[in-house]
């Protein structure tokens, strides 16, 4: 696939960033057949693994402030989202707006799809390609082709006139996630449809 990019100098600009470092994500993990919530720090991960993350997050805070604001909305159990410890019933239970998944009353299988719901916009898209994708265009200074070669969104290399710095390590190995990097593809791939 070869096609104009049109946000070339963004890429550019992007690559030079530092990494993700410092950002959360949430992650829901199952523990006695109940989704559990955490929040995590999410440290160059690996994009292998992106599928189990939902959201950004520039800080552990505003990560809890939004679980806050989808348990009051999805019912869902502060116990369970990690916002509340307790041996008992949390509290929301107590005002019934948990349907009770803390004390086992609630089925699971009601209580996780719950969990989905809500963390559903949340989720990171999967990659829509069965391999790289290659994107072309003219570099306005130069008039060479540069062609940038995108993998599981990653930004993994870029080539000037069919040479240079292309990166060909295996994708574990190379796969370090860059959030910016990300939306700015998500971006382009959305204004092509
Ligand atoms: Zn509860």
């Amino acid at each position: 696939m070869s096609t104009i990019l049109p946000h070339y100098k963004q890429i550019l600009k992007v690559t030079s960033l530092p990494n993700t470092s410092g950002v959360y994500s949430i992650v829901p993990l199952f523990t006695d057949n109940y989704l559990q919530v955490s929040i995590n720090l999410l440290n160059n991960f690996n994009v292998n693994n992106l599928k189990q993350y939902a959201g950004v997050f520039k800080s552990k805070r505003a990560a809890e402030e939004l679980l806050r604001e989808l348990a009051k909305q999805f019912n869902l159990c502060l116990k369970l989202c990690g916002l509340e410890k307790t041996q008992h019933g949390c509290f929301a239970y107590q005002l019934k707006q948990c349907y009770g998944a803390c004390v086992q009353e609630e089925a699971a299988d009601e209580y996780n799809e719950r969990v989905s719901m809500a963390l559903l916009p949340l989720r990171f898209k999967s990659w829509p390609y069965a391999g790289e994708m290659q994107v072309a265009e003219k570099c306005e200074v130069t008039r060479r082709e540069v062609v940038h070669y995108i993998d599981n969104w990653v930004h993994c290399g870029t080539t000037v006139g069919g040479k240079g710095m292309r990166n060909f390590l295996p994708m574990e190995e190379r796969a370090e996630f860059n959030y910016d990097e990300y939306r700015i593809i998500v971006g382009y791939l959305s204004e092509r449809e």
